[in-house]
């Protein structure tokens, strides 16, 4: 028997006409690439994503057509995001880190219609200009005032919206409506689209707001430093006006003395991003001797948090939630908020919970399996290759049935590459890409275990351990080191911090230094790169 409940399709422009009405006055402040700081509420913005729509059907978009942004955070980026789902079409994020080769793949694999994009790219445009899709129209996200002289041919995003009405009359759309795409960087190989419907978004939207509630409430203000242009900056484009938290939108300036300034002058509560841009910040504030003003809570994700800088955050007064997803996961997966009933473990237990990736968000299944593709108890010690499984995580890629085949098991699981051990009250432990573990002599040696050690010297400013082949033992651990000034760590003192924790056999065969760890485009530690760098290395022991 089925229940007798209405049917109201799940859909994105219903969040946003939410937080006009529920929310209104709470604010969205950008910095402009013009330069200036830009302020805006929920309320406005309804409006002009209405007048925006009205500027989609003028350039003659259809339902379900690919409309593409290069932009930084911004309230016109954001904008976008609700007026071509609201519209039917289908907001393509391009991630401007990508390589010229990868950007001209998206583009012509997507194929998208229009591409909206900021002041800062359009040199980037210009120098791909003959390569792009005929057709694709171009419009600059910016008022006539600022329109530069290019030799493209392009719209004026104001232009677009001005005279238009402030209403518009939504389509009622399917909830599984493509709303979303978004391609992984891919380390290898060309990227692949994880293309999200109107009801995973929303979904996304509500597991999340109730689960990172502490981010994500009425009167917060979250500076969303993970981009819109990648994994829908963590779905805070979508959660935060659902909860009425306000938005603080960074802009092209991401070094920490921007962030320190404008977290300080904005009052932001909560700052979200990747391990790389709070380094930055950590150490603005070791120079200011101070975090800025109201500063609570950090979210960092997107690789492993290393223990260090969560230990560092929280002696300051802030709480650290190190969460773990993928693109193809809308993306968060697991949260690291600990419980009431954490609450009396001494500081050092809490910080080993923190450095872990965390407990499943409600609508994530997580199982870990064997090479034979069984499944592994949830120990706390077999560790096995992580599927997941739920409400807003991919069912294929777009348009690619080579890499769905490669990425689902036979009972519709989801292939993470992640290798995992989950322990019996539901932590996640990423022990390593699958790819990026070492194989020494038969048994496995955790690279992020190693890095995750050597972060927290004092003369260590970055590191990564990648695998070396070894005639003998098949691979052996290299670390690479930034140092952090003009005293270099030696190998002895790396080796016997290293040793409280891990066995003698899992220390690196050796220690070389770099001024800068190569970094993927969004913000990663390249170790493809890294591998292809250090290509014909030869160990100690291999002459
Ligand atoms: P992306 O789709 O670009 O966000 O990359 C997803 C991958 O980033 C995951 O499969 C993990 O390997 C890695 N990752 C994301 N968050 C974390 C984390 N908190 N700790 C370790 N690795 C992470």
């Amino acid at each position: 028997m089925l229940g007798q409940m209405m049917h109201r399709p799940l859909s994105i422009i219903e969040i946003l006409r939410f937080a006009a009405e529920a929310h209104g006055p709470a604010e969205i402040v950008s910095v402009r690439t013009e330069g200036d700081i830009h302020r805006t509420t929920y309320a406005e913005t309804y409006g002009r994503v209405a007048q925006l729509a009205h500027g989609l059907a003028g350039l003659g978009i259809g339902q379900g057509d690919r409309v593409a942004t290069l932009a930084w955070n911004g309230y016109r980026h954001l904008e976008l995001y609700y007026a071509i789902a609201g519209y039917g079409a289908v907001c393509h994020t391009i991630n401007p880190r990508l390589s010229a080769e990868q950007f001209l793949y998206i583009v012509n694999h997507a194929e998208d219609r229009v591409l909206f994009l900021d002041t800062t790219f359009v040199p980037l445009v210009e120098a791909l200009a003959d390569h792009l899709p005929k057709g694709l129209k171009l419009v600059l996200m910016t008022d006539r005032a600022h329109m530069p002289d290019s030799k493209l041919d392009m719209l004026c995003y104001e232009d677009l919206l001005e005279g238009q009405p402030t209403t518009y009359d939504w389509p009622e759309l399917d909830e599984n409506t493509a709303a979303a795409l978004c391609y992984t960087s891919g380390t290898t190989g060309n990227p692949k689209g994880a293309l999200y419907s109107h009801r995973s978004t929303v979904l996304h939207a509500l597991m999340t707001a109730v689960t990172l509630h502490t981010s994500l409430r009425e009167g917060n203000r979250i500076l969303p430093v993970v981009p819109l242009f990648h994994v829908n900056a963590w779905g805070l484009p979508y959660s935060a006006p659902l909860t009425g938290a306000a938005l603080i939108f960074p802009g092209p300036k991401l070094d920490g003395a921007s962030l320190w300034d404008l977290m300080e002058a904005e009052k932001v509560t909560a700052a979200w991003g990747v391990p790389t841009v709070w380094q930055g910040l950590q150490a603005e504030i070791a120079k200011r001797g101070r975090n800025p003003e109201g500063f609570a809570e950090v979210v960092v994700g997107g690789s492993a948090a290393p223990r260090s800088m969560i230990e560092s955050f929280e002696k300051s007064g802030v709480n650290v939630c190190h969460a773990w997803g993928m693109t193809e996961m809308s993306p968060i997966g697991t949260h690291g908020l600990l419980s009431k009933y954490h609450e009396d473990l001494p500081f050092d237990q809490k910080m080993k919970l923190k450095s872990l990736q965390g407990r499943r968000v409600f609508g994530v299944d997580l199982k870990i399996t064997d090479e034979a593709g069984n499944p592994l108890p949830h120990d706390g010690k077999s560790q096995g290759e992580l599927f997941v499984r739920g409400n807003a995580i991919i069912s294929g890629y777009f348009k690619n049935a080579e890499a769905t085949e490669a990425a689902m098991d036979a009972d519709g699981w989801f292939g993470t590459g992640d290798i995992a051990t989950i322990a019996p009250d539901g932590f996640l432990v990423l022990r390593d890409r699958s790819k990026d573990l070492i194989k020494s002599g038969g048994e496995w040696i955790s690279s992020i275990d190693l890095e995750n050690i050597v972060m927290a010297h004092p003369k260590v400013s970055s590191c990564a351990v990648i695998a070396i082949p070894h005639p003998k033992w098949d691979e052996r651990p290299l670390l690479v080191v930034v140092p952090a000034g003009e005293d270099k760590p030696t190998k002895d003192e790396l080796d016997e911090m290293l040793l409280e924790h891990v066995a003698r056999w899992q220390l690196p065969d050796a220690l070389e230094f770099v001024e800068a760890l190569p970094l993927t485009a969004t913000g990663k530690v390249s170790k493809l790169t890294l591998r292809q760098q250090f290509e014909g290395y030869k160990l100690p022991d291999m002459g």
